[in-house]
């Protein structure tokens, strides 16, 4: 079978270096006799395994010594509920600065469980039809614990160009899909978490990058595995961790940096991302229904302008073995998620295909 163009948003493409060495370690780590899945998180080879993967996310995002790395379980939405516990005590509250999906469900996780979440609708749409982030609305209530933000709003395709300014609120940020995919400066933000299955490695996995002094005001009831200083305190061993996955974090961080770190990946993904975009913006067969300056590097949603061909193009992109490429269920249409994995070589593919199909039914 050959290898498929996985353009899926997550769980997504993995590097084939990364799983082929994955693969031999399976069932042989370094020699031992055993394999990774089956090494007691608390031998000295699986704490070198851990802690190694720690180190190099801490090299390859420059995150100062005053930053706890967790690496946790329950994905984006589990964080969702943490957040709260950890930084919004009970009477307080939270802006959240709505751009799509994942930040409105964010949002509906405080609003609904937690306490007074204050919305923020800040994606707008222009006379053009075409959507847009307005940063203007994004101000920072007094007396806010934090301010919420998603950097890439992986359904809607649309993605910050710059961060708003909340002077001493700390910013929370989700980067599920878009970390170590751009370079960030850490110390602009109080939290940064993401899930591992958009641009890392399998699902299971989630990170918190979390200031020091935020740490130690969760709620009484919030359960010790969310409690960050918990996880802080016990190097997050505090139970078991997902150690595949966190393996598996290590072996990608690994490959980022032999590829040339973060910057090397930022630059390839704006290359990656205009190659679809100008593409799609120069004729008339798709559309794109972002501003350009907002779209994402990494999910790029796209339209048939005939929707009722929707299910022909997708059925004959499968037969090509391209694959993923329907768009969300909340938005429909298409998107092709490119993230760190997904090589040049996948959207000049996908490219073409783009342009034969429409070739096809013009
Ligand atoms: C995928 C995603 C989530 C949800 O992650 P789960 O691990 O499924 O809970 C949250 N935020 C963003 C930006 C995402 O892309």
């Amino acid at each position: 079978m050959a290898k498929a163009w996985n353009y899926n948003a997550g769980p997504s493409m993995i590097p084939v270096s990364v799983m082929e060495k994955a693969q031999k370690e399976f069932t042989d780590y370094n020699g031992l006799g055993l394999g990774i899945v089956e090494m007691s998180h608390r031998s000295a080879e699986y704490d070198a395994v851990a802690k190694n993967a720690e180190k190099l996310l801490r090299e390859l995002l420059n995150i100062p010594d005053n930053y706890k790395v967790l690496f946790e379980q329950g994905g984006g939405r589990g964080q969702f509920a943490a957040i709260c516990l950890n930084l919004l005590p009970e009477g307080g509250k939270a802006d959240y600065f709505v751009t799509g999906h994942w930040s409105r469900c964010a949002y509906k996780e405080c609003a609904e469980k937690y306490g007074e979440a204050i919305l923020h609708e800040c994606t707008e749409v222009d006379d053009n039809g075409q959507y847009f982030i307005n940063y203007d609305k994004m101000q920072v209530t007094e007396g806010s614990s934090y301010a919420y933000l998603c950097y890439n709003e992986t359904v809607n395709g649309l993605e910050l160009n710059r961060l708003p300014d909340t002077g001493d609120v700390p910013l929370v940020i989700d980067m599920s899909s878009n970390i170590l995919t751009r370079s960030i400066d850490v110390s602009k933000f109080g939290v940064i978490m993401f899930g591992a299955q958009k641009n890392v490695g399998p699902s299971g996995l989630t990170v918190t990058i979390v200031r020091e002094d935020l740490l130690g005001s969760a709620r009484k009831y919030c359960p010790s595995v969310f409690d960050w200083s918990v996880l802080a305190k016990f190097d997050s061993m505090y139970n078991t961790p997902t150690t595949f996955s966190w393996y598996m974090a290590g072996l990608a961080f690994e490959w980022i940096k032999e590829q040339g770190g973060v910057a090397e990946l930022e630059r390839r993904n704006i290359e990656k991302s205009n190659l679809l975009y100008d593409y799609v913006d120069n004729q008339d067969f798709y559309s794109c229904p972002i501003r350009r300056e907002d779209r994402s590097r990494v999910n790029c949603v796209f339209t048939l302008k005939d929707e009722s061909l929707n299910q022909e193009f997708l059925a004959r992109a499968k037969e090509l073995n391209l694959i993923g490429l329907k768009g969300h269920k909340v938005l429909g249409g298409m998107r092709a998620s490119i993230y760190n994995a997904m090589p040049l070589e996948g959207v000049e593919v996908l490219v073409s295909f783009l342009k034969s199909f429409a070739k096809e039914h013009s």
